[in-house]
């Protein structure tokens, strides 16, 4: 999965989940805001249930010490004043009561301070005598306050003596009033009208306010008198100061008085908006650590995920894409780009392995980052790139960009050679293999397979170090695997032979040496000639067996020679260049020559002239050794491109080659024959044996006698013939 796709689930992810929150809280919300609703109005009407308990206890018990005072003085009909006195104050310390007083029927009496006392013209007097013995509220004629006079009557024998009256202070009935709700309720004790009594708020401050009034409606009024009668409690909904109030009213066991408890909407509203903002923050901040939650852990599962993908997409050593990665990003701008015009390259270090070797791994890998470095740009639109193994790399881009690839020139070699320029003396080459990839070809399998068959090709070339792919590569591949296959088994089954080109005296047309070349006879009787594996042998290193083993071929036919009293012609062997590098090449060949007891004068080394020009050092060093061990040198392919007469004065060579192609010339080219003839004379001067090597006509061969050629070989006289033959035929022997 990708990066895109990996933040677009997380991006959707975390959508998902904040609109389900969202969308749960607010259902919740909704859901919690009825209950809540409901429970502030269940809480309601607990609390005035509890505050009528509270009035209801508190007006009994104290009405009952004001009846106990009035029994115990009218059962005892002689209490003395004093007697009578200290009860008062006992009640008076005991109750709620303020000012009791005892009168008679005429309204005159005493208090408890035994002073006397005239309530006739009360009009609670009245009251009480017409067996009303609830005051309405009164100002305290003793202490100026709101208050209600209750009375009891003192009866003896079924008739009433007089009153027990005392002061129920108003301001005490409000101190049993207990505010809930942070104090945001009211409560209000009603008479039996609506009325007012007693209140615990500080927005009504007239008593007298009616509430049945406020309350604009009648309907609600009935309802709340109904219950009221029935003591029964009832809620009420109206409207004060447009505000919405809510209120439970229960009747109290006092004169059909009944306590309401109000609560404005807006307090339950605010009440359970405060208990919805802590739900809401609640989950908010729960949301917030989910969410937090859903990145650390993305956070952690990307950071796997990238580990992981690292490791799938990417080198590890210089950080560049894998093969894999490579792949999907070359399908996509093949894909994307249909009309543009791309091609693919492979490249690798030349000889990477003996980097390693010389200068150690870090040195190598210094190497690799170096060459990552520089295939790794930004500036080319359209371009990708890879590390596929050690020391291989793919680019693919606008085949433009590699257009500039050659033999010499490459990507952007300067670059990478100031890059490792701390590896001192190597030379280090970088070898390419392009392929123009076609239009509508997106098969990267396909096109990778390609590029890699042009690079294998540039890898098999000596002193190649750039290749294009063509069709043809493909069978030459086929074929170069099939050869690599078998070399190796056909050389144990002597499948490789030897046939032998005689070389004639340019003068008397006598045979006088002739050429050993090797020609491949398969177990089918299949003759394959040396054009077709001698290039592959020399690539993979085989050459060096093969060569050894025609000179040993050769060595075993002089023997065979020798001992059946045949006077040897001497024999040329071709060596390839790659035994060049070989230290031992001179000492090895010797020993062959030895272990058949061979004079080294039958044998002639051929070394092709490019090998001369390539490794003159390396050269000069196996000159010298041959001399000592009296090798005879012959120069093959003399004048085959190279214009190498230079070389001439500084090697010490027995033969000269003259290469084919200098007699390919038309019949009457003069300025050809000018050249060879002065060649041909100058070499001999040398004293330098020349052999004229492809000659075909009568023509050829007269011009040559002019030169004074020594000798001359070519189908002319003979082709390359097997042994058998030559005996026969060449040296008159029937073996
Ligand atoms: P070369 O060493 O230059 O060998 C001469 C080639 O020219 C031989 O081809 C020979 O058959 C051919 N030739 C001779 N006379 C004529 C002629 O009049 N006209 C034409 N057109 N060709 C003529 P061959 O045998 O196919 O060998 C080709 C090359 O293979 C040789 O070129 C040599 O470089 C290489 N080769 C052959 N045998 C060996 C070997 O045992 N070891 C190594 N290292 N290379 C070998
Ligand atoms: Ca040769
Ligand atoms: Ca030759």
């Amino acid at each position: 999965m990708d990066n895109k796709r990996h933040n677009l689930i997380l991006l959707m992810g975390g959508i998902f989940t904040t609109i389900f929150i969202v969308l749960g809280t607010m259902s919740y919300n909704v859901r919690i805001n009825d209950e809540l609703q409901a429970l502030t109005m269940t809480a309601l009407k607990e609390i005035s249930l509890k505050q009528q308990f509270i009035l209801n206890e508190d007006i009994n018990s104290n009405s009952e010490l004001l009846n106990l005072l009035a029994t115990t003085v009218g059962a005892s009909s002689n209490m003395d004043i004093e007697t009578t006195l200290e009860y008062i104050d006992i009640v008076e310390e005991i109750s709620s009561f303020k000012h009791i007083n005892i009168v008679g029927v005429d309204g005159i009496g005493i208090t408890a301070n035994n002073e006397k006392i005239d309530i006739s013209n009360e009009p609670y007097f009245t009251e009480m005598i017409n067996g009303n013995y609830i005051s309405n509220i009164i100002t305290s004629s003793f202490s100026n306050e709101d208050v209600i006079m209750l009375s009891i009557p003192i009866e003896k024998n079924g008739e009433i003596q007089g009153y027990v009256a005392g002061e129920y202070n108003i301001s005490n009935l409000e101190s049993l009033l207990t505010s809930a709700f942070d104090g945001q309720s009211f409560i209000f004790v009603l008479d039996a009208t609506g009325a007012i009594i007693a209140q615990h708020t500080n927005e009504l401050t007239q008593p007298k306010v009616n509430m049945f009034e406020i309350f604009k409606d009648q309907d609600l009024t009935d309802k709340v008198l109904d219950a009221i009668q029935k003591g029964e409690s009832t809620n009420v909904v109206y409207t004060f100061n447009e505000d919405t109030r809510i209120g439970e009213i229960c009747p109290i066991d006092f004169n059909g008085w009944s306590l309401i408890y109000i609560l404005p909407e807006q307090v339950i509203d605010d009440y359970t908006q405060n208990i919805m903002e802590q739900v809401n923050l609640f989950t908010f901040g729960m949301v917030i650590v989910l969410v937090l939650l859903v990145f650390i852990t993305s956070f952690a599962q990307r950071n796997t995920f990238n580990t992981i993908r690292m490791l799938a997409y990417y080198d590890e050593l210089t950080g560049l894409p894998n093969l894999v990665k490579f792949k999907m990003e070359a399908n996509q701008l093949l894909v994307d780009n249909p009309d543009k015009d791309f091609s693919i390259v492979k490249l690798d270090i030349n000889n990477f392995k003996a980097i390693n070797e010389l200068y150690g791994h870090d040195t190598g890998n210094k190497v690799l980052r170096a060459l990552a470095d520089v295939v790794h740009t930004d500036e080319i639109p359209n371009y990708t790139y890879a590390k596929i193994a050690v020391d291989e790399f793919l680019l693919l881009g606008p085949s433009e960009f590699f257009s500039d690839l050659s033999n010499e020139l490459s990507l952007d070699e300067n670059k990478f050679k100031e890059a490792v320029s701390f590896i001192p003396f190597h030379h280090i080459k970088l070898i390419y293999g392009r392929y123009k990839i076609e239009e509508d070809e997106n098969d990267i399998d396909k096109i990778i397979a390609k590029v890699d068959i042009a690079h294998k090709t540039a890898k098999s070339k000596k002193n190649i170090y750039f290749c294009d792919y063509d069709e043809n590569f493909k069978k030459t591949m086929l074929k170069a695997a099939e050869i690599t296959n078998k070399m190796e088994v056909a050389l144990e089954h002597k499948e490789f032979k030897v046939v032998l080109q005689p070389k004639y005296d340019t003068i008397t047309e006598q045979p006088v040496g002739a050429e050993a070349l090797v020609r491949w006879i398969e177990d089918n009787g299949k003759m394959i000639f040396p054009d077709e594996f001698i290039p592959l042998f020399e690539s993979n290193g085989f050459i060096t067996k093969l060569d050894k083993y025609m000179l040993e071929e050769v060595c075993i036919l002089i023997r065979q020679w020798i001992d059946n009293g045949i006077t040897p012609i001497p024999i040329s062997v071709n060596f390839s260049r790659v035994h060049i590098n070989n230290p031992n090449f001179t000492s090895e060949i010797k020993a062959i020559i030895d272990k058949y007891n061979v004079n080294t004068k039958y044998i002639e080394i051929e070394l092709t002239e490019s090998t001369i020009l390539d490794n003159e050092s390396e050269l000069k060093t196996i000159f010298e050794n041959f001399k000592t061990s009296h090798l005879v040198i012959a120069m093959d392919d003399f004048g085959y491109g190279y214009s190498s007469l230079g070389f001439l004065k500084d090697f010490d060579v027995d033969i000269i080659k003259l290469d084919r192609s200098f007699f390919s010339f038309d019949a009457d080219n003069e300025r050809s024959r000018i050249v060879i003839r002065n060649i041909v004379k100058m070499v001999k001067e040398l004293g330098v044996v020349v052999v004229a090597e492809g000659v075909e006509t009568k023509e050829q061969l007269d011009f040559l006698k002019s030169t004074r050629c020594d000798m001359v070989q070519g189908y002319y006289f003979s082709k390359p013939i097997p042994i058998k033959d030559f005996n026969k035929n060449i040296l008159g022997a029937d073996f």
